[in-house]
């Protein structure tokens, strides 16, 4: 059964209730423009589902786990970084300031960036 909650933010984004930049979507991944980017290119990927964060992932969860990442190569190529590189980022729990409670890949791109990033 597909997880859904009410009152989550990019639920709402995944079932198509509330506006999104739309890169790129499949029966369990959706991917959108960040509504605040911080680079050229700042996508999200989130499951269609709604999962809290990487530390809620179980082994059922195995498959959209690759969604996601196999996601991320289609949203660099739609986004024209695959070739000039890009960094996926999962912000997970507070010391990594997860804002939203639902599970999204940070594709971000288009700029060198700078290592370590805080
Ligand atoms: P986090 O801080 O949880 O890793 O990232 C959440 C991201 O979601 C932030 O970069 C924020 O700009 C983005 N965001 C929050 N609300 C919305 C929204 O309604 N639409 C879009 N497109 N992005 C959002
Ligand atoms: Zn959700």
């Amino acid at each position: 059964m597909t997880r859904y909650e009410p009152e989550c933010i990019f639920c709402k984004i995944a079932a198509g209730h509330i506006p999104a930049r739309l890169i790129y979507k499949n029966d369990h991944v959706a991917a959108f423009h960040d509504l605040n980017p911080v680079a050229p290119v700042h996508a999200l990927i989130i499951p269609l589902e709604h999962i809290r964060s990487l530390s809620d992932l179980t082994e059922d969860d195995a498959g959209i786990a690759a969604e996601i990442l196999l996601a991320a190569r289609v949203v660099a190529e739609k986004t024209g970084v695959l070739e000039s590189g890009y960094r996926v980022v999962f912000n997970n729990g507070d010391d990594a300031l997860q804002s939203v409670g639902h599970i999204h890949a940070h594709v971000i791109g288009g700029k060198t960036m700078g290592w370590p990033p805080f």
